[in-house]
């Protein structure tokens, strides 16, 4: 027994939301887990630290955001929200748009300021461009959305950066992300609940992996050992990249990765809002996040700032997106059977999945697999 000696029930990798809600469940239910994880810190892409004061989100902007009542009941178990609404403004070329796509943008685009006006110009600029049908690619989509110059202004650039590719070779569904909407309402998510937690998110681990039958060991790579783990743990929860998993042994799956650049700065106010989204094709950003808007949190006098650069990922670097276009889907799938025939290895998670999820759909995911792990005896 290399690993194994307290006789864990589960070897969970990864303390992502998926691992470590897991975690949580079972040491409810009396089980033991032992959790490796890669980073030298907890909570995944959630991870949150504090400086001067402001909660600063280590991978992002993470906004909480859900329709789902379990989920919303269940993240409110461990933390307070702080009530705040994600209000985006894009840049083009020094102008200013409300997002996501409302009659704020509407009028400040075009001057209309019905939402009758509104559509008579989008279906315009849709005929114009000749589309119709069901759109093949997220230009198509956009396009049939919110008109031609919209997309010109706020989406291509942003969106060909951000993927690196262009918006013809992508799928629809991510533009579909963004509402859009005949209303003037800035919110960019059209979900019930809403927030950020008071304290950053890297409490909430805190308080799921505080248990005496959780015990979490930090830099450790499972793919290291994989085999020895797999004979001896009964089970385990694998929330990696499941190519990797496989040893790539149908190809590599690709992912989108971003960088951070932060600083801080002598202000109370930078931007004026928490996200500005920069949506030329030449800024090589897509956006700076001002932490401190986010729950109005900071030292006098001081704010950080983080630009957001999109880059090219490979294995060194992390995984963020992955790119669910039809040629990576389908080599997902040729891993999702391989996974299947394997009984005793969960996968879960964004990478485990392959799937763009938000937070409170990973949250859902594992709250399933908990339900089914345990078959909802012994709540
Ligand atoms: N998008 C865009 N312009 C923007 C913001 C978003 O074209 O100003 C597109 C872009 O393709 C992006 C997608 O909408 O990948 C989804 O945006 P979201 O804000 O949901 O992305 P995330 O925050 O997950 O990176």
């Amino acid at each position: 027994m290399k690993y194994n000696k307290k006789n864990y029930d589960y070897l969970i990798v990864g303390a992502g939301p998926y691992g470590s809600i897991f975690a949580y469940e079972a040491a409810k239910r009396g089980k033991r887990s032992l959790i490796i994880e890669k980073r030298p810190h907890i909570g995944g892409n959630m991870y949150t630290h504090k400086e001067s004061g402001i909660n600063v989100h280590d991978y992002g902007a993470h906004i909480f955001h859900t329709d789902n009542k379990e989920v919303w009941d269940y993240i409110n178990q461990f933390t307070e929200f702080n009530g705040y609404i994600n209000q985006v403004i894009a840049n083009y070329k020094g102008e200013l748009y409300n997002l996501p796509f409302n009659m704020n943008t509407f009028y400040q685009m075009w001057g209309v300021k019905t939402p009758e006006e509104a559509s008579k110009k989008i279906l315009e600029q849709r005929e114009a461009a000749g589309i119709s049908g069901v759109p093949k690619n997220l230009e198509e989509q956009a396009i049939s959305l919110i008109g031609t110059d919209i997309y010109m202004k706020l989406i291509k650039g942003y969106t060909e950066k951000q993927w690196g590719r262009k918006s013809t070779d992508l799928p629809p569904f991510i533009i579909r992300r963004l509402p859009v909407r005949y209303t003037f309402d800035n919110n960019y998510f059209n979900h019930r609940y809403q927030g950020i937690p008071i304290d950053g998110y890297t409490v909430i681990f805190e308080k799921m992996l505080n248990s005496e039958l959780i015990d979490i060991t930090c830099g450790v790579d499972f793919l290291d050992d994989k085999e020895v783990y797999l004979t001896e743990f009964p089970k385990i929860i694998y929330t990696g990249m499941i190519d990797a998993f496989f040893d790539y042994k149908f190809g590599e799956l690709e992912y989108r990765s971003v960088r951070f650049e932060s600083k801080t700065v002598n202000s109370n106010n930078f931007q004026g809002n928490a996200v500005i989204n920069y949506t030329d094709a030449e800024t090589p950003f897509t956006r700076i996040m001002e932490w401190r808007h986010f729950d109005n949190n900071a030292d006098d006098g001081k704010t950080i700032i983080t630009k957001e650069f999109p880059q090219n990922w490979d294995k060194s670097k992390e995984a963020y997106y992955p790119v669910n276009d039809k040629k990576n889907s389908d080599l997902f799938k040729r891993y999702k059977v391989e996974a299947n025939k394997i009984d005793n290895v969960i996968f879960g998670g964004r990478l485990g999945n392959y799937q763009y999820y938000d937070m409170d759909q990973v949250f859902g995911a594992a709250l399933k697999a908990v339900d089914k792990e345990f078959k909802n005896n012994n709540k």
